[in-house]
C-alpha cells in the first residue's frame, strides 16, 4: 500500500534525462511512495509503455499530462522531446516552452492526492525551484551526471583556473583524488562556452542553471557508492551530506520488454539486430552508439563506419543523421557499405534498444560518446568501452572510465563538439583512429584481459548495488526517510 508520501517528478524532456527519471519513478515507488510523474502527450506515448506495465503491477505511478505550447515558441507542431528538434539553435525556446509549465502545474497543486511532499526535478529546470518555495516543499534536484563530475565542476566554479587558459592549454583539475589531465577545449560548456552564435546565450542559461542549483535541498544522483567511491565521498563532503547515489538506474529495467522499449517503441531493426546477435560468438560484436543527440557530420560519420569495417571485428552501428541524414544515406548506398560488410555489420537507423543490446552475452565492447547514462549502462553491462566523448561534460566521463575505472580506451577526441555549431570540424577522428581504439579494446593479450576483469568486477557491484541490502537501495531508504521527516516537522510547524 502507498503511504502518505507523495514525490512529483519533472524531467527535462530529452532522452537522456527522462529515460533515466521514469526509472527513478518506478524505483521510488517500489517504496510505496506515490510518484507522478509530469509529461507531455507525445512523450507519454513514447515512455507510456513503459509506465503503464509499471502501474498495471500495481506501483504508485501517476501520470500528470500538460500540452507542450511548441509553436508558441518557434518550435515544428509535435516538437516535444530535445532530440526532436531541427537544430539545436533552439534549444532555448524549447527551454522556454517547458517554463510555461509552471503556471499550470501551481494550478493543480493542492488537487495532487496526497499534496506533494518534494519536487524531484531535472537541474535545468530552474522555475521548478520557484513552484516547490511556493508550496514549501523541499526540491530535490536530479543531476543526471556522476560525482566526478559534480566534483570537478564545483572544482573549477571555485578555483576559475580555467579562465586564464587558452584552448588547447592543458590544466590538472583542481581538488581531485586522482590527477587528471586536459585542455579547456575539453571542458563542458559552462567552462567552455565555444563561439557559435548561441554561445552566450547558452552561457547565460547554465550559468542560471548552476546558480539554482546550489540552492536545491539535495542532489539524486545516478551513481552507486561502488563505483567512484572518493569522488562521491568527497562530493557528500561539499553538499553537507545530502547527495543520495541510487543508481544504477538501468538495471531497474528486468525484464526484456522493459529494456526493448526503454526510450522509445521496440523497433523491427531491433528484433532483426537482436536474432543477428543470437549467430555471434561470445564477446565478439563492437556495439556503436553515441548516444541521442549527438549527429555527426556525414564526413565524420565516414570515417567511423569505415574505422569499424577496417578493424575486422563484427559491429552494430547507429545511425543518426538528423538533418544531414539524407548525405549519409547517399554515402552509404554509393560506397556500397552496407553490401561489403553484411553479415558482420548491421546498422540501426534511428533508435536502438541499448540495453537490451548492451546485455546480450554477443557485446564485447561498447563503443560510446560517454554520455553518463551511456557509460553507466556500460558499467552495467561489464564491457570494456571505446570512448569517443562528444559534447557536454562527456570527457570527464572519459577519463573516468580510461583513467580512474581503467575499462576503456579512448579514440583521440581533442575537443568537445557544441551541439548548436553548425560550423564545427567535419573531421575530428580518422578511422585510423577508430580502428586502433577497436583493437586495443578487443586486444586479447594481458591489457585487454585486465580491463574486461575490471568490467567484469564493476558489472557484479552494479547488481549488488540495488539488491534489498545494496547501497543504492539503503541510500534510497535514507533519501525517503529524510523527505519523511521534514514532511512531518513542516506539519508540526504548519
Ligand atoms: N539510447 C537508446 N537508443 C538510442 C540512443 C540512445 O536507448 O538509439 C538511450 C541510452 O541507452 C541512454 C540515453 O538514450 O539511456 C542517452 O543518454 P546519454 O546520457 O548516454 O546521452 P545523450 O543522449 O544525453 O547524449
Amino acid at each position: 500500500m502507498a503511504s502518505n508520501l507523495h514525490f512529483l517528478i519533472i524531467p527535462l524532456m530529452c532522452p537522456g534525462h527522462l529515460i533515466p527519471m521514469v526509472d527513478m519513478a518506478k524505483l521510488i515507488a517500489q517504496h510505496s511512495v506515490t510518484v507522478t510523474v509530469v509529461i507531455t502527450p507525445g512523450n507519454a506515448k513514447r515512455y507510456g509503455a513503459v509506465l503503464h506495465r509499471a502501474i498495471a503491477s500495481g506501483l504508485p505511478v501517476k501520470l500528470l499530462q500538460l500540452q507542450f505550447p511548441a509553436s508558441d515558441h518557434g518550435l515544428p507542431d509535435g516538437c516535444e522531446s530535445v532530440d526532436d528538434l531541427p537544430t539545436f539553435n533552439l534549444t532555448k525556446n524549447f527551454f522556454d516552452a517547458l517554463a510555461t509549465f509552471q503556471k499550470p502545474l501551481e494550478h493543480v497543486f493542492n488537487n495532487l492526492e496526497p499534496i506533494p511532499s518534494c519536487i524531484i526535478s531535472d537541474k535545468h529546470l530552474t522555475w521548478t525551484a520557484e513552484v516547490a518555495n511556493k508550496f514549501r516543499i523541499p526540491w530535490v534536484i536530479f543531476d543526471g551526471m556522476s560525482c566526478f563530475t559534480q566534483l570537478a565542476t564545483h572544482n573549477l566554479c571555485v578555483s576559475k583556473i580555467h579562465e586564464k587558459l587558452s584552448d588547447f592549454d592543458t590544466l590538472i583539475l583542481p581538488g581531485l583524488p586522482d590527477k587528471i589531465s586536459m585542455t579547456k577545449a575539453q571542458l563542458p560548456g559552462l567552462f567552455n562556452p565555444g563561439s557559435s552564435a548561441k554561445a552566450k546565450e547558452m552561457l547565460s542559461i547554465r550559468e542560471r542553471i548552476r546558480e539554482a542549483e546550489l540552492e536545491a535541498y539535495g542532489t539524486l544522483i545516478n551513481s552507486f557508492d561502488a563505483l567512484e567511491t572518493r569522488y562521491i565521498d568527497q562530493f557528500r563532503k561539499v553538499k553537507q551530506g545530502r547527495v543520495w547515489c541510487i543508481g544504477p538506474f538501468s538495471n531497474s529495467n528486468k525484464n526484456d520488454l522493459d529494456k526493448a522499449q526503454r526510450g522509445s517503441k521496440d523497433s523491427i531493426n531491433n528484433h532483426e539486430c537482436m536474432t543477428w546477435l543470437d549467430s555471434q560468438r561470445n564477446r565478439s560484436v563492437i556495439y556503436a552508439c553515441l548516444g541521442s543527440l549527438t549527429r555527426l557530420t556525414p564526413l565524420q560519420f565516414i570515417e567511423l563506419a569505415l574505422g569499424l569495417e577496417d578493424s575486422q571485428f563484427a559491429f552494430i552501428l547507429v545511425v543518426k543523421g538528423g538533418s544531414r541524414t539524407e548525405e549519409i544515406e547517399q554515402w552509404l548506398g554509393e560506397n556500397g557499405f552496407e553490401s561489403r560488410v553484411k553479415g558482420r555489420g548491421v546498422l540501426i537507423r534511428g533508435w536502438a534498444s541499448q540495453v537490451l543490446i548492451l546485455s546480450h552475452p554477443a557485446v564485447g565492447a561498447f563503443l560510446t560518446h560517454c554520455g553518463w547514462n551511456s557509460t553507466i549502462e556500460g558499467v552495467c553491462a561489464g564491457v570494456p568501452m571505446i570512448a569517443w566523448p562528444q559534447f557536454a561534460e562527456q570527457f570527464f566521463n572519459e577519463r573516468l572510465v580510461v583513467q580512474v575505472l581503467g575499462t576503456g580506451v579512448g579514440v583521440g577526441a581533442q575537443r568537445v563538439m557544441h551541439l548548436d555549431d553548425d560550423n564545427r570540424d567535419a573531421i575530428q577522428v580518422k578511422r585510423g583512429d577508430v580502428c586502433k581504439a577497436v583493437k586495443m579494446v578487443m586486444d586479447e593479450g594481458r591489457e585487454g584481459e585486465e580491463r574486461r576483469e575490471k568490467a567484469k568486477y564493476l558489472k557484479q557491484m552494479a547488481a549488488k548495488t540495488l539488491e534489498e541490502e545494496g547501497s543504492s537501495q539503503l541510500n534510497l531508504k535514507l533519501f525517503i526517510e529524510e523527505i519523511r521527516l521534514h514532511t512531518h516537522k513542516g506539519q508540526l510547524v504548519g
